[in-house]
């Protein structure tokens, strides 16, 4: 096949545009959804589109959608990723992905290439939380938004949207074949490995627990140790023990980020802690058998009483098996080393992944360093993570319509 003809350069001058929309003063780039900065983004990534020869429309949430016909009409290949940033965040998140999408239509034009595929390039709106939860534009698409939510409608006017706008954003998937991401990995994984390429298996599910543990409040100057009923004293011994249950599985992440002592006195015993613990991994099975490993430790620490209650429970997601054989492949073909792993952070793919077939390609984030303003990633990965990205894309306008594949796949 012959070398498909790309700009390393016009994508480095297009990262360096996005990287100058909403840089902060103290270093790093906020661009959070709903703001002007993600406005002027927005804009910018639709000119962008509409000069590499897609038709361009702005959806009614603010997602970037550019459409360029195949030769068949009744197959649409998707990619892309999110346009908006976290606060401080980096200039790669998200943004790599979208670019590197803009890249392929712009090869496409100067190549003269029309795919059999239409192609589907989306610039999106807030992937990352904020008002109305991760991955919001992916899943107005995907038409996955929990319109009964009390939180959303509390949080319409703040964005400037309407329950309608929410629902008009919803596409038909029947004729999408493929979405596809190129992003970066956000931890250390592929750079402490100095492995240039992960092709995603899937993205964790994550579950999260709150436990109460209840002992009782006393003084703290009377009451002697040996009877005290401390609540933050078992917390501390719990922590110790699920940390040594969830390092015994391997890929399982764990983590107690909320803490609450009650009465919270310097001089008075703590009588309840409340605390969450999120748990990710790619197996549900082995989240539900640490939870139950976790609760059976806890009849360890006879002075206190301990509840648990699930709070939420997202399911992991899997990424098309025959996508991730088709970007083995072209791996393989490169001679680039890759790996497969699973996606530790939540992204678009996840939410497309309900309806349409969905893989993603990693490029190593350098030190592991993502969602601040140190994230940073080799030149030199980024052309190799395209090379796999473009070629992916002209391997599946292939295959994909190939029934044995679909069949895999879905
Ligand atoms: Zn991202």
């Amino acid at each position: 096949m012959a070398q498909f003809q790309w700009s390393p350069d016009r994508l480095k001058r297009h990262l360096d545009e996005f990287a100058r929309i909403g840089t902060d003063p103290g270093g790093g780039i906020t661009r959070l959804s709903f703001s002007k900065e993600y406005e002027q983004a927005a804009d910018h990534y639709a000119n962008l589109l509409s000069d590499a020869g897609l038709e361009v429309h702005i959806d009614s949430v603010g997602n970037v959608v550019g459409y360029k016909q195949g030769k068949k009409d009744t197959h649409v290949l998707m990619t892309g990723s999110h346009l908006d940033t976290v606060v401080h965040g980096g200039i790669f998140d998200g943004t790599l992905g979208a670019l590197a999408a803009l890249e392929f239509a712009w090869a496409l034009q100067d190549n003269s290439i029309q795919l059999e595929h239409s192609i589907m390039v989306v610039g999106l709106a807030a992937e990352e939380g904020g008002l109305f939860g991760g991955t919001f534009g992916s899943r107005a698409m995907m038409g996955q938004v929990n319109l009964d939510d009390p939180d959303l409608a509390a949080n319409l006017q703040e964005a400037g949207i309407s329950m309608e706008d929410i629902r008009r954003a919803e596409v038909d998937c029947e004729n999408i074949t493929a979405f596809l991401e190129l992003h970066i990995e956000q931890g250390d994984y592929l750079c402490s490995r100095q492995i240039p390429i992960g092709i995603v298996s899937g993205i964790v599910g994550i579950t999260r627990i709150e436990i109460e543990i209840v002992g009782e409040s006393n003084h703290a100057g009377t009451t002697r140790m040996d009877t005290r009923r401390d609540a933050v004293a078992a917390f501390a011994c719990l922590v110790q023990k699920a940390n040594d249950i969830i390092c015994s599985r391997p890929g399982l992440v764990g983590t107690f980020g909320v803490v609450d002592v009650f009465p919270n006195m310097a001089n008075i015993i703590p009588g309840k802690v409340c605390t969450v613990l999120e748990l990710r991994h790619q197996d549900r099975c082995v989240i539900e058998q640490v939870i139950g490993q976790i609760k059976a430790a806890s009849a360890e620490f006879p002075k206190v009483n301990m509840h648990f209650k699930k709070l939420i429970d997202k399911p992991s997601c899997q990424c098309s098996v025959g996508i991730t054989e088709c970007i083995k492949g072209v791996c393989e073909n490169l001679r680039i080393p890759h790996t497969v792993m699973a996606s530790g952070a939540g992204h678009d793919a996840n939410a497309f992944a309900a309806k349409v077939p969905v893989g993603m390609i990693f490029v190593p984030s350098m030190d592991g360093k993502s969602h601040c303003p140190d994230e940073a990633t080799e030149w030199s990965d980024i052309v190799s993570g395209c090379q796999v990205y473009f070629e992916t894309l002209l391997q599946l306008d292939c295959v994909l319509e190939n029934p044995l594949f679909c069949a895999d796949s879905l």
